[in-house]
């Protein structure tokens, strides 16, 4: 039963741990799959906006070459540029530089006299790079507004292919924030976006941030081993533990992550596993005491139930001492009286019903008196244990009785058994006691002797079960008349 318990409180922790294991895995699972869809979103509608934007840059760099810069009367060109810019919400600024690094053309509302961008890190890779492709820069602040932007610029070729300026076009960071912030990432949410090892803007938004490179960290080595995925672990930039997904834009060499704070996605987890801990605890408790109490009943059912056995065996024993006491003679171990009453009573009414015969023989010991007189009464019980020794051992059959019928007179019942037999065993009791041996100087014979009267009958209707102990006293005191230490047999009516 304690082991029943003990099972019982094993089966009920490791059920309750494997739930709430189970529960962790389906928690953090499923805030992979939201996070990863999160990232595939992001990753998309920015680079929607760049590509917008690339657009435009490749449609000025296309209308300027084909009309080459140096005739085309550019400053026509710069409603079309602030047209673009009021159109598209991503985009901050567009710029024509010419050769030199000039402003020759822009959509900004500042004087552009004196100032030259040929010192711009754009700029000197246009000029020295043949590739018609547009390109994302890293991030810097606009030295026409002062705001940090992202520029994405493009060569500007002349008619012989020569070096002829750069189309710049640049991306409001803060276009980019805000579109972060449109997402729900919780409290100790991130969303970064890198290019290549740079940061270019994250959420929660630091203009430190803005442009710096990324510490080496997992999310660092993922972006360079893999181009989507799912890590975890504590961030490099703010060291909080997240769930992180990260994505890649098809076209430029941009990153999105959006990190969920684990300690936010497992918030309900926690909770829900602290309420089940709680009560699998109750529980075990419960079927520990329940158990414990359960197990003591039983243990006291069972000592209650041995003392009832041994009380019940006890009582048993001391019934059985009392019917032994209350049938057999004490000094020589025969039945009693009273047992020969009863017993005689039943053999008799069965021989009379039965119409067979019954003897009885009456054993008297020859000059007792003198033997308690000349040995003392001690002596004389001792010598009666002897005698029914002897008479007992002279009878053979299952059915055949002896009893002390009283002081040193003992009773046998015989049934089916005639005068003959009768007279036989009579005969063997006598001679039983006599080969004992046991000297008594007072009788002529030197030796205890005993006399038998033996009455057989089969009792009829109306004969009384007294009339044949009253012919075997009879025939017994004939024994003792004509000498003792003999059988007499007397046929009884
Ligand atoms: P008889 O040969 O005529 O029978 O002579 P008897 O002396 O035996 O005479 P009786 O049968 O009348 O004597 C009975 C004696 O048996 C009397 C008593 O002293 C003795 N006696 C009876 N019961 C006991 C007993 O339990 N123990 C002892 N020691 N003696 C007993
Ligand atoms: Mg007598
Ligand atoms: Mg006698």
């Amino acid at each position: 039963m304690t082991w029943l318990v003990i099972v019982g409180c094993v089966v009920l922790i490791a059920t309750s741990g494997w739930l709430i294991a189970r529960a962790h895995t389906q928690e953090v699972a499923q805030s992979q799959l939201s996070n990863t869809n999160l990232a595939r979103a992001v990753t998309e509608q920015i680079e929607g906006s760049i590509s917008e934007i690339a657009h435009i840059v490749d449609g000025l760099v296309f209308e300027l070459e084909r009309a080459n810069t140096d005739r085309l009367p550019l400053q026509n060109l710069q409603p079309v540029l602030v047209n673009h810019v009021a159109g598209v919400e991503a985009l901050k600024g567009l710029f024509i530089y010419d050769a030199k690094g000039e402003w020759v053309v822009h959509s900004e509302a500042v004087s552009n006299a004196s100032l030259n961008n040929s010192d711009r890190e754009y700029f000197q890779f246009h000029k020295g790079n043949l590739s018609e492709r547009v390109r994302i820069g890293a991030p810097l602040v606009s030295r026409s507004s002062g705001e940090w932007v992202i520029p994405i610029s493009r060569r500007i070729n002349d008619t012989d292919g020569n070096f002829n300026g750069v189309a710049l076009a640049t991306l409001n960071i803060g276009f980019l924030r805000s579109v972060l912030e449109k997402y729900d990432v919780g409290q100790g949410g991130a969303i970064t976006l890198a290019m290549r090892d740079r940061l270019l803007v994250r959420r929660p938004f630091k203009v430190d941030e803005i442009g710096m490179t990324i510490p080496a960290s997992a999310l660092q080595k993922a972006f360079e081993s893999s181009k989507s995925g799912v890590i975890d672990g504590p961030s490099s930039i703010d060291k909080v533990d997240r769930i992180i997904s990260f994505d890649h834009m098809r076209n430029y060499p941009i990153r999105v992550a959006v990190a969920l704070a684990k300690d936010e996605v497992l918030k309900e987890w926690r909770t829900a596993s602290f309420v089940q801990a709680g009560l699998t605890l109750v529980l075990c408790l419960l079927l520990a005491s329940s158990g414990a109490y359960v197990i003591r009943a039983m243990r006291l059912r069972l000592d209650a139930e041995a003392g009832l056995r041994e009380t019940r065996d006890a009582l048993s024993i001391a019934n059985e001492r009392l019917s032994h006491l209350a049938q057999y003679d004490g000094l020589t171990g025969l039945p009693n009286r009273r047992y020969f009453d009863s017993r005689f009573a039943r053999v008799f009414e069965k021989a009379q019903r039965e119409q067979r015969l019954l003897s009885v023989v009456l054993v008297d010991v020859d000059q007792f008196k003198n033997y308690n007189d000349r040995y003392g009464h001690v002596q004389g019980d001792e010598c009666l244990r002897q005698i029914a020794q002897a008479v007992l051992s002279s009878i053979e059959r299952t059915g055949d009785f002896v009893a002390r019928y009283g002081g040193e007179e003992l009773v046998m019942l015989l049934p089916d058994t005639d005068s003959a037999g009768a007279a036989l065993i009579a005969e063997d009791a006598r001679a039983a006691v006599v080969s004992r041996h046991i000297p008594h100087e007072e009788t002529t014979l030197g030796i205890v002797s005993i006399s038998l009267g033996v009455a057989t009958a089969v009792p009829g209707a109306s004969c009384e079960r007294y009339a044949l102990v009253n012919a075997a006293d009879e025939a017994l005191y004939v024994a003792k008349s004509r000498g003792r230490n003999q059988v007499y047999s007397k046929e009884a009516g």
